[in-house]
């Protein structure tokens, strides 16, 4: 949404008239990063970007909470630069170099307190096209220069034209830039049918489908790629909508699960999510100062998990009247893991081998070959 400001405007007044919750948009002003206490001045452009397409979340409205007295800081909390971005959570006004600094930094913390990489090890990163594998690829590519390791990227094409295509040549072009090779794999050429063929057979729940075949791919090429771990770019906000999810969904063993299998098995490359401690804002607006740009085509069209989106508003919402509120709720899940992954322990799973295909699996038949073999 493009606005030209008819005088000076507020942008967080602006957001709250539009009905917008601030945790689901980033705004520029004239084309640069604008923190949303920031106002801009008659005749400027201001732009609203919605980095997943969600409808209004609030009503018309006066701002609430933190953003009530929030004011616009001229300076970087760090040096004398205008700042870019405001963090409600530790109250911060950032310019574009602290900004990126401080999500680097933060990165660095998760991998060091998650164990997540270590020097010398091949790490392969699912790079989708979209703003959080662009901003984790953007990022491990500079820890690299502190913490030396190998980086492959794996892209998969689940086949959906026009919403994919655009994604892959970026995908391509953003690895070709920082000189990362890429290795590229299609569900056509492994499972011998596309997303959207599958679409056309009437699937409901076509968002399983995807996340299943493309996890089983993703590990399948890992391990041939002889990978240590695969980084995803699940952020903070994925990790408290899945959490939240599993508990609505009454599914205590994907919750146990979520982060970390069961049962270690080699035949399962560990996942690490380097981004799970950073707001998934945050982590669109370090894509879009590197250089990321969205599009209309950046959501899915077969996307339809009308339960995520819902918990995804109400979390927002709680967000941006209580700024905390993600990160907390992520520890809780942690703690709440624990216990439950120590009860689950005591009995026995057991890793077999899919009777079709031969990958892992906890039963006689893995997820893939049954959704495949019920088409
Ligand atoms: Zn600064
Ligand atoms: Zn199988």
């Amino acid at each position: 949404m493009k606005i030209t400001a008819s005088c000076n405007t507020s942008i967080i007044q602006l957001l709250h008239e539009l009905g917008l919750c601030p945790e689901a948009v980033i705004v520029t002003i004239d084309g640069e990063l604008a923190p949303e206490t920031a106002t801009a001045k008659k005749g400027q452009e201001i732009r609203i970007i919605h980095y997943k397409h969600v409808p209004p979340l609030l009503s018309a409205q006066e701002p609430q909470g933190p953003w009530k007295k929030a004011k616009y800081e001229k300076k970087c909390a760090e040096c004398e630069l205008p700042p870019s971005v405001y963090l409600p959570h530790p109250k911060l006004h950032l310019c574009e170099k602290h900004f990126s600094l401080r999500f680097e930094k933060q990165i660095k913390h998760s991998i060091r307190d998650y164990n997540m990489i270590e020097s010398g090890q091949k790490i392969g990163l699912g790079v989708s096209g979209g703003k959080d594998s662009f901003a984790l690829l953007h990022a491990l590519s500079r820890i690299r220069n502190s913490l030396p390791f190998e980086l492959i990227a794996i892209t998969i094409d689940e086949g959906i034209p026009g919403y994919r295509d655009e994604a892959l040549e970026r995908a391509e072009k953003t690895c070709k830039k920082l000189g990362i090779p890429q290795h590229k794999y299609s569900f056509k050429k492994e499972y011998g049918i596309t997303i959207s063929q599958i679409a056309k057979k009437g699937v409901t729940n076509l968002c399983s489908y995807c996340g299943v075949l493309r996890r089983k791919l993703l590990n399948k090429k890992a391990r041939e790629l002889k990978l240590d771990k695969v980084a995803i770019g699940h952020n903070l906000d994925d990790v408290a909508q899945t959490a939240m999810l599993n508990l609505i969904r009454n599914e205590p063993m994907r919750f146990a699960r979520f982060n970390e299998p069961l049962v270690e098995s080699s035949e399962f490359v560990k996942r690490i999510r380097p981004l799970l401690a950073i707001r998934e804002k945050e982590v669109a607006s370090y894509a879009y100062l590197h250089g990321y740009r969205f599009n209309s085509g950046c959501c899915c069209p077969h996307s339809s998990n009308a339960m995520r989106w819902g918990v995804r508003h109400q979390i927002n919402f709680l967000e941006d009247r209580y700024p905390g509120t993600k990160q907390k709720m992520s520890a809780s899940f942690s703690t709440l893991q624990k216990i439950v992954r120590e009860k689950v322990a005591k009995e026995n799973l057991e890793i077999k081998e899919c009777r079709e295909c031969g990958e892992p699996s906890s039963t006689d038949l893995c997820m893939a070959c049954r959704m495949l073999n019920d088409l």
